[in-house]
């Protein structure tokens, strides 16, 4: 997608006489990849029509920078329409909150319930489990195992059949021995059955929820309009989870999870461990879907200074979000390589500003040939892995010893690899390597 955006704009240069006409190429053209990216037509119809309103036609024929003003109208644009005020409800310390997840079946709910649980006991809060799902065989060993890994109370019943009493008991239960959140995990079905509604309902008003969380698969495409438009009539849905970010989803039905529910994104999952799990931010998640200041402007350099038998598997191994040390050492080398400052460096998110100040360039070079020598002293092990806990306080000490250079600087480089490594996964998240590797002409 990203890269799609990145031509619709590269097309229209400063030399394009800007017309109504030429802008609404343009957007057209911005407008299918979005569409590309699961985001619902009528979303885009709407955005479309904003940005003509904002984008002033005389303020680009005046020969500011034009694709920077599209661009930045449609990153507005998008922030805003992921950004629909705060959820209905916050859990506070001071009074027990009941929070109910709700969504189809296999969108992630037991998972992201226990997440959620972790994520708030981490700050030392007391949550409990409920799993009123009595549908699904192995529903209750499912949340028990994650609950019990998590170290995290929970409640259920193998012999019950009826959620509502389940959910009743487990609440009352934890309220008594003053857990500050409890979670109650609902059943799903596999589609938007009746029966799935009802017993929401009914839940719902048993447990009397403070919150009311929609769990939504990001890979359900086009039908996430829909599907939480459904759920929202029939319980007060109040925020949602996005999960399975970490697959090749394009992201675009946040959007309409969103507007459907008028709630906001507050976390995504980005895997099947606990930890996988990040609040959600609006705007790196819209640049993310934009491509903008991503990988789009570095593949193309790539093709420029990487040699071409090694191209593609640069690409799916930025593709696959695991960026090693190693994979730092060879984007340092290529950099060094284009001679004076390499532009290549100065594509990776999150590492211009720092360490290519502007008319410092000889000194940066200075400083990665530093931190490639301290990368040298590393085993392969080390170079290989993407978790940098590998390297701890010992191993700093050695690599500084190994390298001649002090134990500040390894942990300065441990710190940028940690930024850089932080935002490729974010931005490789969101896309398909296919797409990527397409790239290449
Ligand atoms: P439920 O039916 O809504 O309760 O869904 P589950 O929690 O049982 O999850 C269904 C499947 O999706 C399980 O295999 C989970 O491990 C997996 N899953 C849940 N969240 C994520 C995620 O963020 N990323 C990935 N890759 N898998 C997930
Ligand atoms: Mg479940």
């Amino acid at each position: 997608l990203g890269g799609s955006i990145t031509r619709a704009l590269h097309k229209m240069n400063n030399t394009t006489v800007i017309d109504e006409k030429a802008l609404t190429d343009c957007l057209n053209e911005i407008n299918r990849a979005l569409l590309q990216s699961d985001v619902r037509f009528e979303l885009i119809r709407d955005m479309q029509i904003n940005i003509k309103n904002i984008v002033n036609l005389e303020q680009l024929a005046a020969g500011h920078n034009k694709r920077k003003i599209i661009q930045q109208a449609v990153f507005d644009e998008l922030c805003r329409m992921l950004n629909p005020g705060k959820p209905s409800f916050v859990p506070k310390r001071e009074k027990t909150s009941v929070v109910m997840f709700v969504g189809l079946q296999g969108s992630g709910k037991t998972t992201t319930c226990t997440k959620y649980a972790h994520c708030y006991q981490k700050k030392g809060w007391k949550p409990a489990l409920v799993c009123a799902d009595t549908f699904r065989a192995g529903a209750f060993d499912q949340l028990k195992q994650n609950a019990t890994k998590a170290k995290i109370p929970f409640y259920g019943s193998y012999m019950e059949s009826d959620p509502v009493k389940i959910a009743v008991e487990g609440v009352e239960r934890f309220k008594e021995e003053d857990h500050d959140l409890i979670i109650v995990d609902t059943s799903g079905r596999h589609k938007q059955e009746a029966s799935l509604f009802e017993e929401m309902r009914q839940l719902s008003e048993a447990t009397k929820p403070d919150l009311v969380i929609f769990v939504m698969d990001s890979s359900i495409g086009q039908a996430a309009f829909n599907q939480a438009q459904a759920f929202k009539q029939i319980v007060a849905v109040g925020a949602v989870i996005i999960t399975k970010m970490d697959g090749h989803a394009k992201g675009g039905g946040s959007l309409s999870a969103v507007a459907a529910t008028k709630s906001p994104v507050i976390f995504i999952g980005t895997g099947e461990h606990m930890d996988q799990f990040e609040v959600f931010e609006v705007q790196p998640f819209v640049s993310r879907l934009l491509g903008m200041g991503d990988l789009s402007g570095l593949i193309d350099k790539i093709h420029g200074v990487v040699p071409m038998d090694q191209q593609a598997d640069l690409v799916q191994k930025l593709s696959k979000g695991n960026f090693t040390l190693r994979i730092m050492y060879e984007q340092f080398q290529n950099a060094l390589k284009m001679g004076p400052m390499g532009e290549l460096v100065s594509m990776i998110p999150g590492f211009s500003s720092e360490l290519i100040p502007q008319g410092h360039e000889n000194e940066s070079s200075a400083k990665l040939k530093h931190y490639m020598t301290m990368m040298d002293s590393m085993t392969n092990e080390e170079l290989d892995s993407s978790n940098p806990k590998l390297i701890n306080e010992s191993r700093m000490m050695r690599i500084a010893r190994g390298s001649g250079r002090l134990v500040r600087e390894v942990l300065e480089l441990m710190e940028v690899y940690k930024r850089i490594a932080k935002e490729f996964s974010k931005i490789s998240r969101c896309r398909n390597p296919q797409d990527m590797v397409k790239s290449f002409p």
